[in-house]
């Protein structure tokens, strides 16, 4: 059985899509797709030893390395152009690491545009929205979920003609949730106010060496209260 967490990111994957899953770990979630005949085919990568054959281990004995393929490789270096990949999903790491990869993504021509993106930040959503929008990716949908006291943003994304345009808030809290201010999205902000105005208190007893950076947090501070109103 797959984490609800997964399990979210899973409903994104289109009917016999061919799915590159980067950073899978044990291939729990290529696995449960290819099992529930969500897909047609799927490729696991692994950049670590230890993950990367845990995911083999577990694809060899449930029998699927017809359909499986794990390859020990950084990023989306474990996708080949024969994989006909048209989903890629990156679960489980921080923004700043998954736009990493899908910077490295574009760069070696791996990313052909083609594929929809199914990102799943632990931090680091505002980060991975503006890698979205250099790179003319859409938002197409947004999900945050609770699981185990911890939230976990989804971000579905396809290539656009022309960048989308969000404001600086959409960036931040995303567009969807923003609209839709679910109640697990007001919890996070909720608590992530109470971190930003402790930051802000103590940024303004020392000295002033931070004043951009204190307005920002304001600017912040004073966008999260107005989520409420
Ligand atoms: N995707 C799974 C999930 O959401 O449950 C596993 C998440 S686990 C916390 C992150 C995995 O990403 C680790 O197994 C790590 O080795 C792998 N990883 C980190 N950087 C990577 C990279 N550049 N390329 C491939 N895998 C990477």
């Amino acid at each position: 059985k797959l984490s609800k967490r997964l399990a979210h990111v899973a409903s994104y994957v289109e009917p016999g899509a061919r799915v590159a899953d980067i950073g899978s770990d044990h291939a729990y979630l290529p696995a449960w797709l290819y099992l529930n005949g969500k897909i047609e085919a799927a490729v696991a990568g692994e950049v670590v030893q230890g993950p990367f054959e845990s995911a083999k281990k577990l694809v060899e004995t449930r029998g699927l390395s017809e359909h499986i393929t794990v390859r020990l490789a950084n990023g989306l270096e474990a996708v080949e152009k024969n994989d006909q990949i048209d989903t890629v999903t990156i679960a489980g790491m921080g923004g700043s690491l998954i736009s990493d990869i899908l910077d490295r993504g574009v760069n070696k021509g791996i990313l052909t545009g083609k594929e929809r993106l199914i990102l799943q930040p632990n931090i680091g959503e505002k980060r991975l929205r503006k890698w979205l929008v250099k790179y003319k990716y859409q938002l197409i949908a947004e999900e945050i979920l609770e699981e185990d006291g911890k939230r976990y943003e989804i971000l579905v994304a396809e290539k656009a003609v022309e960048a989308p345009s969000y404001s600086d808030q959409e960036l931040l809290f995303g567009p969807f949730l923003l609209e839709e201010k679910s109640p697990i999205f007001l919890e996070k902000w909720a608590s992530e106010l109470v971190q930003k105005q402790r930051i802000l208190a103590q940024l303004e007893t020392t000295n002033n060496d931070h004043q951009a950076k204190i307005s920002e947090l304001k600017q912040v501070v004073k966008w999260i209260e107005e989520l409420r109103a």
